[in-house]
């Protein structure tokens, strides 16, 4: 890389067309100092995307195929030893791996590229000085042995995180039920947003690349709405890409906990004026009322003491949608209270264990799981989510 290399790269891009998203990379990546910067011949090269759950890519939930495959190409255009993967949300198997690939265009991606799926499920823990919250962390072997490692991420809205992007893309390599062993021990927002720097710091990604060309709003990361955000970043530091694109939506930084500690802990200095961004002019890509989730708009008016004091009862409260649920147990499965049992083909949950992790709630696929609103609701005439 290039000393003047800027921080970020950040281009328009308005649709999933094949010939522009790949162009747009392409770009992405000539004004990062190209792929050679980020691999060299020979290297192998984890990309790392976000397939939180098994859903198609018009959901807006999962990294799109198209930025995969020409992220991929920009890629193989230095290496032939491309591998594709991500640890879901919940159990982490084969079976559970070939059906998120496939359901989430990547089978097609690999067939088409010739690029490798991730297979291996073998874990191996990491040693982190300078970490937080965990000084051993356990990883997603693959991305540890790999050369180099590629994340592409989804920008989406999170009802716990406030938003998802480049940071929060790495916990995605915590192997399976690893993540809600961590969940468990660090429930609380600054707590495992600490948690979620520790990790990015572990995995050390040398590029990010953000799909924001479809998004999400409202309660995500996965039960939100679809939004149309056009465009497409690029950078080596997930906190400056985090931190360009929530002023590109109008999210302030310490609306987003891991990219609040980040600064806090000295990592990023926070100043979105201070980044050299090529490409498109930001202020021509600003998204206008971006729906942050329900519970951070419900509770962000208040002063800090009393949100402190009365937190609890200002989350929204998890609960079993009976129509919808199927009964086939994954809630049960990964929740880190231990707070969902499945009987008689329905789940439930025991209020007084819940932590308000809302992994159920993002992780059903049925979309089992609602959210009622808080015990506070009172205290505002609407708690509806509210615009950016
Ligand atoms: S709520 Fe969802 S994850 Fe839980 S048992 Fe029902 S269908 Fe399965
Ligand atoms: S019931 Fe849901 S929100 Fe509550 S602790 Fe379990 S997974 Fe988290």
């Amino acid at each position: 890389m290039s000393p003047s290399s800027p921080d970020a790269a950040l281009l328009a891009c308005q649709n999933y067309d094949r010939a522009l998203v790949e162009e747009r990379a392409a770009e992405a990546f000539r004004l990062l100092g190209g792929p050679s910067s980020v691999v060299s011949p020979g290297e192998s090269v984890f990309v790392k995307v976000n397939l939180v759950v098994p859903m198609s890519p018009d959901r807006a939930v999962t990294t799109h195929p198209e930025v995969v495959r020409a992220v991929v190409g920009q890629l193989q255009s230095v290496t032939d030893r491309v591998v594709i993967g991500e640890s879901p949300g919940g159990p982490y198997n084969r079976g559970v791996l070939k059906r998120s690939y496939e359901r989430t265009g990547m089978t097609r991606v690999a067939e088409e590229t010739g690029a490798a799926l991730n297979f291996d499920v073998t874990e191996t823990q990491v040693a982190l000085p300078g970490a937080e919250k965990m000084k051993r962390l356990v990883l997603c072997r693959p991305v540890v042995e790999a050369d180099r490692v590629v994340s592409i991420s989804k920008l989406k809205t999170h009802i716990l995180m406030g938003l998802t992007g480049a940071i929060k893309n790495n916990y995605g390599c915590v192997p399976g039920m690893q993540k809600f062993t961590y969940h468990s021990r660090y429930h609380d927002e600054a707590e495992f947003a600490d948690l979620l720097v520790d990790v990015a710091l572990a995995v050390g990604a040398d590029f990010h690349v953000v799909d924001a060309v479809d998004g999400m709003e409202g309660n995500g990361s996965v039960w939100g709405t679809p939004r149309h955000m056009g465009m497409l970043a690029a950078g080596r530091d997930p906190f400056a890409l985090d931190c360009l694109l929530g002023n590109v939506l109008g999210v302030r930084n310490d609306l987003n906990p891991p990219l609040a500690a980040a600064i806090r802990r000295g990592l990023f200095h926070g100043e979105v004026g201070r980044l050299e961004v090529a490409g498109d002019d930001p202020a021509r890509l600003t998204v206008r009322g971006l729906l942050m989730p329900t519970k951070r708009s419900a509770i962000n008016w208040l002063p800090s003491p009393f949100m402190r004091r009365y937190s609890a009862a200002m989350h929204l409260r998890p609960y079993v949608n009976a129509s919808r649920c199927t009964g086939c147990g994954k809630c049960e499965e990964i929740c880190p209270a231990h707070a969902i049992s499945v009987t008689g083909g329905a789940a439930a949950i025991e209020a007084s264990r819940c932590i308000r992790c809302y992994c159920c709630h993002e992780l059903c696929e049925y979309g089992g799981i609602d959210l009622a609103r808080p015990a506070l609701a009172f205290a505002r005439r609407s708690l509806s989510p509210r615009r950016s």
